[in-house]
C-alpha cells in the first residue's frame, strides 16, 4: 500500500477496533489500480455517522444527511461515509434522504459504475464483487447492474460517464452507451450546476476529444446549456485539436462558433461572473485577432493572460503554431505591461493641475500609457508631463 492510504489506515484501525467494518472505496482505489495520483481517499463504513462521533473526537458534518462526515486527524482531514443502499430515487434524481445499511456489498452495488466499485481493506485486499478490477484492466466503463436503471436512477450519470472518459481515455461498454442514448432525455431533470460541474471537469480531461465526439454521438449536446441546437458548434470543436487546449481556451472556441452572445450562453451554465468576463473580453479579441495581429496597443489593453488565451484559439482555429512566440516577445517589449507601471499617477496629475479627480485622470494617463508604448515618448515623468502640456492633457 502506499500514501495516501497509508496515512488514513490508523482511522480504519481505530473504526475496526470499535466493532465495525472500514475499508477504502471509490475513485481512490480506481486511480491506485491505473497507478494515477490520488487526491483524497474516501472510506466506507458500516458504523452510522452517531457512531462515527463516538470514536473519533474531531468531525465536521459535511453531508451528514448522505451518511457523510469528515473526520479530522493529524491535521489531515478524511471523508468517511457509511454504507448505504439505493434507496428510492424520485424525478431521476439522487434522493434526498438515504438508508444505512451494514452490508459493503450493498453499499457497492448502489454505485454508478464497476470501477467505482471497488473496495480495498486494510491489508490491501481488494472486494470486487462486479469485477471492476477487469473494467480497469481493459479500460471500460460499464454499469454496476442494469445500465437502464442506473440511469434511470440518476442521470447525472450519464455526464459522469463522458467525464470519465475524458479524465480516463477509458470507452463505454456497449449496453451503457446504448442506454446513455436511449436516456439523454432525462438530463432534464439534473440542475444546470451539477451538469456544468461535470462539463468543466470534462474540459479538464487528457482525452477530451474522445468525451467531445461521445457528446455528439449519444446526443448529450442536446441537452447542455446553451448547445442543444448548436451542432455545428459541437463539432466545429470536436474537430479540432483540443487535447491539449485548457478548459478557457474550449470556452471560448464554442462561444466563436456559437455567434451567440458570450454572455448569455455563458450565463446558461451559470458561470461565475469572473469568468463570463474574462471570456467575453477574450472573445472581443479574438474577432479582432481574425483581422490582424496584436497591435501594441491591443497588447496592453488586453494583458498578457487574455493575449495568450486569444492567440491559442486563435491557432487552433488557423491550425498555425508559430506565432505564440512572437506574440510573447512583442509582449516582453512593451516599455510598460500596466498603467501601474507609468511613472505619473493621478496623484500627480491633481499636484500639477489642482483640478479635482475625476475620470479625466483616467483617460488621460491612458493617453500617456498609449504614447510610451507606441515609443512616442519614454517613461520619465518628466518627459511625460511635457507631452501631456504640449498636447494640452493638462
Ligand atoms: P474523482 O476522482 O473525480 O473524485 P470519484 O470516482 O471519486 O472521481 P466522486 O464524485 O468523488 O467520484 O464520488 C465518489 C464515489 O461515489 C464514486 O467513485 C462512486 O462510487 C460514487 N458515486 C458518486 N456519484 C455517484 C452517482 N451519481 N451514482 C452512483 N454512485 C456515485
Ligand atoms: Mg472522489
Amino acid at each position: 500500500m502506499k500514501e495516501p492510504f497509508l496515512s488514513a489506515l490508523p482511522l480504519i484501525h481505530e473504526i475496526e477496533a470499535a466493532g465495525y467494518e472500514a475499508c477504502f472505496v471509490g475513485g481512490a482505489v480506481r486511480d491506485f489500480l491505473l497507478g494515477r495520483d490520488i487526491h483524497d481517499v474516501d472510506i466506507a463504513t458500516s458504523a452510522t455517522p452517531a457512531e462515527l462521533k463516538t470514536i473519533f473526537s474531531k468531525t465536521v458534518d459535511v453531508g451528514i444527511e448522505h451518511g457523510t462526515i469528515m473526520v479530522i486527524q493529524n491535521g489531515k482531514s478524511y471523508e468517511v461515509t457509511t454504507y448505504r443502499s439505493e434507496g428510492d430515487y424520485q424525478d431521476y434524481r439522487r434522493p434526498e434522504s438515504v438508508t444505512f445499511v451494514r452490508s459493503l456489498y450493498e453499499d457497492l452495488k448502489r454505485r454508478d459504475f464497476t470501477m467505482n466499485a471497488i473496495a480495498m481493506d486494510k491489508e490491501g485486499n481488494f472486494i470486487d464483487p462486479f469485477a471492476g478490477r477487469l473494467a480497469v484492466e481493459k479500460k471500460v466503463i460499464v454499469t454496476v447492474g442494469s445500465a437502464d436503471e442506473r440511469f434511470q436512477e440518476d442521470a447525472l450519470r450519464l455526464m459522469r460517464a463522458v467525464r470519465f472518459v475524458s479524465q480516463l481515455g477509458f470507452h463505454l461498454e456497449k449496453q451503457t452507451e446504448k442506454a446513455i442514448k436511449e436516456h439523454v432525455d432525462l438530463l432534464r431533470h439534473i440542475s444546470v450546476e451539477r451538469i456544468t460541474a461535470e462539463f468543466e471537469k470534462l474540459l479538464d480531461g487528457k482525452y477530451k476529444k474522445n468525451a467531445f465526439e461521445l457528446l455528439f454521438h449519444t446526443g448529450i449536446y442536446k441537452r447542455l446549456p446553451s448547445l442543444f441546437n448548436q451542432e455545428h458548434v459541437v463539432q466545429s470543436v470536436t474537430k479540432l485539436e483540443i487535447s491539449p487546449l485548457k478548459e478557457l481556451d474550449i470556452w471560448l472556441l464554442a462561444l466563436y462558433f456559437s455567434g451567440e452572445h458570450p454572455v448569455t450562453t455563458l450565463k446558461k451554465w451559470r458561470l461565475p461572473s469572473k469568468k463570463i468576463k474574462l471570456l467575453s473580453m477574450a472573445l472581443s479579441y479574438l474577432m479582432l485577432r481574425k483581422d490582424h495581429f496584436w497591435s501594441r496597443d491591443e497588447l496592453f489593453t488586453a494583458g498578457k493572460e487574455i493575449a495568450l488565451l486569444v492567440e491559442t484559439a486563435f491557432l487552433t482555429i488557423k491550425r498555425e503554431d508559430v506565432q505564440l512566440a512572437h506574440l510573447l516577445d512583442k509582449y516582453e517589449s512593451l516599455p510598460i505591461k500596466s498603467l501601474k507601471e507609468l511613472t505619473v499617477n493621478g496623484n500627480d496629475l491633481i499636484r500639477w493641475t489642482g483640478k479635482q479627480s475625476g475620470p479625466w485622470i483616467g483617460k488621460v494617463l491612458h493617453e500617456a500609457a498609449q504614447a510610451v508604448i507606441n515609443g512616442e515618448i519614454a517613461n520619465h515623468k518628466q518627459e511625460i508631463r511635457s507631452w501631456m502640456e504640449n498636447c494640452r492633457l493638462i
